[in-house]
């Protein structure tokens, strides 16, 4: 009954084009137009070693040929027009499909990271195989020095671009069946002559899956962590809190605190919470949130390590790596093709926007402006206090 008064609401002049508009639909421009983007499908094959790599990637009609099968993995079919059919190509400029019906240009890096990039297909190639491969990542003096550019602004905004590419725009939550442990830390930045404690080094807070299998040949339980998001917040208030835990957490999960009273309310979003007070007592942390304190160890030896420590104001687009990285641990190559799939939805920063601030690095799920609001004395020391606590 109801379902009948809803469908004539609909006139058939209106459903008529309803059809019309969904099959002449652009599969490569409407998934953009209607919110939440789809992740093309990656071609099958996948390199296994550098070598393969080489040889897979040895020129640029390869890596033009590669692009062309993530985006349409069912053909091409022209944006322009929505015609599905093979198009002209040209062997001087690899990157470009001329439809054969309407008889316009499409360029395979339009609307992608690499959007009017000078850079050849090949170095955007190897910087995708480079960064999700290597364990550590790879900082943009060590790119710049390895791909022979001449300025570190180029690569440091390649990487940059890549990272855009890094984050899925269809996540999903985590949680479920999992535990998920929640803890915030302060992690990088610099500390100009204050006393310990005392930062202003950057706050972040990460969520992570508590995960089990059992050892098939000792028989014993096995704790390992499962997917992980992280997220730079301006403080411990509530609010921030919150927001992160809706954004990231499938509501009915278990949730581990520590007693922090910004988890307090986290119940009002059917969480089954459970805090604990941990007073910086290891054997009780040991217990109750022992995964989040090695992601977060990782985590600041990697910034230190490999960055150098990174300012605040990009510091979530590296943490959108570390979590890229660490959530395809157990699969280093496929996260080389999911890099350039991701990315080809996906645009970059423009090097004005980079530098200028006005890029926001995505945010898991909810893009948004950090909140520039002053921190009062007194919480900036109970929030030290705890730091100091955490360390
Ligand atoms: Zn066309």
């Amino acid at each position: 009954m109801p379902v009948r008064r809803i469908r004539s609401r609909v006139s058939p002049r209106v459903r008529a084009l309803q059809r019309k508009f969904t099959r002449i639909r652009n599969p490569d421009v409407a998934p953009l137009v209607r919110g939440v983007p789809k992740v093309p499908r990656r071609p099958a094959e996948q390199p296994r070693s550098l070598l393969e790599f080489q040889r897979a990637f040895s020129d640029e009609a390869a890596c033009a040929d590669y692009m062309e099968r993530v985006r349409w993995p069912d053909g091409f079919a022209c944006p322009h027009c929505g015609v599905v059919a093979e198009p002209y190509r040209f062997a001087s400029r690899p990157a470009v499909l001329r439809c054969r019906t309407c008889q316009h240009d499409t360029s395979l890096t339009a609307g992608t990271i690499m959007h009017r990039s000078k850079q050849p297909l090949q170095v955007w190639f190897w910087a995708a195989y480079l960064v999700t491969t290597q364990t550590p990542g790879m900082s943009a003096t060590q790119f710049q020095r390895q791909l022979g550019m001449s300025r570190y602004e180029t690569a440091f905004q390649l990487l940059h671009k890549l990272r855009g590419g890094m984050v899925r725009p269809d996540k999903d939550r985590i949680g479920g069946e999992w535990t998920v442990e929640v803890d915030e830390a302060f992690v990088g930045g610099r500390t100009k002559g204050k006393g310990r404690g005392n930062t202003d080094a950057p706050l972040v807070i990460a969520a992570v899956e508590v995960r089990e299998r059992i050892h098939p040949k000792s028989g014993r339980r096995n704790v390992y962590a499962g997917r992980l998001r992280l997220r730079h917040i301006v403080s411990r208030e509530r609010a921030e809190l919150e927001d992160f835990i809706k954004d990231s957490i499938e509501p009915g999960s278990d949730v581990r605190t520590d007693g922090w009273v910004g988890y307090d309310g986290i119940y009002r979003f059917r969480y089954r919470h459970d805090p604990m007070v941990l007073d910086g007592d290891h054997d009780k942390i040991e217990q109750h949130l022992p995964l989040i304190h090695i992601v977060f160890s990782n985590l600041k030896t990697w910034l230190r390590g490999t960055h150098h420590g990174v300012s605040a104001q990009h510091l979530q687009a590296y943490l959108n790596e570390y979590v890229f990285r660490f959530n395809r641990r157990f699969y280093p190559m496929t996260s080389f093709a999911s890099v350039l799939g991701i990315g080809s939805v996906r645009v970059g920063p423009t090097y004005e926007g980079l530098y200028g601030g006005e890029y926001i690095h995505p945010n898991p799920e909810r893009p948004r402006r950090l909140r520039v609001s002053k921190v009062s004395d007194a919480t900036r020391r109970r929030m030290s206090l705890k730091a100091r606590r955490d360390q």
